[in-house]
């Protein structure tokens, strides 16, 4: 049987009757904009994370925009991130107008190397954008105390990472403000685009909201221009029914990830994710690391003959990327760790609801293709 990287037909029969409730209720309401299941989704992610304010918008990059554009970061300014990334990260910062400085990863985690970021700092730095990637956070402390020696803006990228812990607090409240996606494949995800901004700053939230309302505090009354960036009510219908089952969906992916570990500890050219002490993943997704590019195209194809979901996360690190090469004064940076992974990183399923069986059948290819 065919195995996906998600199954998110499996999610949706596991909670029809609720989802269906749910959306008829606002197709015969006819409140498809705003109103009471908005509302109630802002304070119940507000709540998950433990965050004074949750402003929902159109979708994780726009979140990430609405932040830096709040925070006063544009022109001129540099905001320090990572190469390895969705390249939404990236495109935010340059759409405020603001330059990206990239520091290297660490190898296992593939999170910003911390060790690395304080040479990345100049003059122009106006913020850190630490990404939770595959939904593992960031070593968040020396990177906010590095930001408070500079006295640096900290956003989190968090739209992998929804759920996730660093000392027993929740990934979006580590920080000055944090963006999540509410994409269809995202731990959380909605039926279609979505997003949110979780912070404590009322200052930045009010702005926020504002900015993503065109500009208005006041129906009709504009005192800035901002954009049209909604999250709609069936959304938040669909994210309500959802929210409840995060803490176990994402414990089922832990799980299966356990459970890789053990089967492919032994595995000789392959790299298994490192999981931190700090925190608790939630493992957005599973990613293994060969040596060569040879050989994670080797396995990849192998699963893709027996039927298994695999594919590459990130083919191309985004210092790498054509389009950096079009901002002006741009000079590639060397960062060796992040250009190790170009075609040497891929996602094993592990999504929740997989089976043991269907860990020990992928365990079973990802062996036989490098015996
Ligand atoms: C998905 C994602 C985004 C963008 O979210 P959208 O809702 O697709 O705009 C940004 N950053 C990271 C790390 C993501 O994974």
């Amino acid at each position: 049987m065919a195995i996906p990287l998600l199954d998110l037909k499996l999610q949706y029969t596991q909670l029809k009757d609720d989802l269906d409730a749910a959306v008829n209720e606002v197709m015969s309401t006819a409140y498809f904009i705003g109103g009471p299941k908005v509302k109630a989704l802002e304070a119940a992610i507000a709540e998950y994370c433990g965050t004074e304010y949750a402003v929902p918008c159109g979708n994780g990059t726009d979140a990430l925009f609405l932040i830096m554009n709040a925070m006063g970061i544009g022109k001129g300014d540099e905001v320090i991130t990572t190469p390895f990334t969705f390249f939404a990260t990236v495109e935010a910062i340059v759409h405020v107008g603001a330059t990206p400085v990239f520091v290297d990863i660490e190898p296992g985690t593939y999170n910003m190397d911390i060790a690395k970021l304080e040479a990345a700092i100049t003059d122009k730095t106006k913020a850190i954008m630490p990404v939770h990637i595959f939904g593992q956070c960031v070593d968040m402390d020396p990177l906010l105390e590095i930001a408070e020696k500079y006295n640096l803006k900290v956003v989190e990228d968090a739209c992998q990472a929804i759920g996730a812990t660093y000392k027993g607090k929740m990934a979006g409240s580590l920080a000055h403000a944090a963006a999540f996606s509410f994409f269809p494949s995202k731990n959380l995800g909605c039926a279609g685009d979505g997003g949110i901004i979780t912070t404590d700053d009322a200052d930045l939230a009010a702005k926020c909201r504002k900015m993503a309302a065109h500009g208005t505090s006041k129906k009709y009354y504009h005192d800035a221009f901002g954009t049209n960036s909604r999250l709609d009510a069936i959304q938040a219908a669909v994210l309500l029914v959802k929210l409840p089952h995060l803490d176990t969906w994402n414990q089922e992916r832990r799980d299966a990830a356990a459970a890789y570990g053990e089967l492919l500890a032994d595995v000789k050219g392959l790299e298994l994710p490192v999981a931190r002490d700090f925190g608790d993943s939630v493992y957005h997704l599973y990613i293994v690391k060969t040596e060569a590019p040879e050989a994670a195209e080797k396995i990849m194809g192998a699963l893709k003959e027996a039927g298994i979901g695999t594919a590459l996360y990130y083919p191309l690190a985004l210092h790498e990327q054509e389009a950096l090469a079009t901002l002006p004064s741009w000079e590639k940076p060397l960062l060796p760790v992040a250009e190790s992974c170009n075609n040497c990183t891929f996602a094993l399923p592990a999504f929740p609801g997989i089976t043991a069986e269907q860990i020990q059948e992928i365990a079973a290819v990802v062996k036989g293709a490098l015996a």
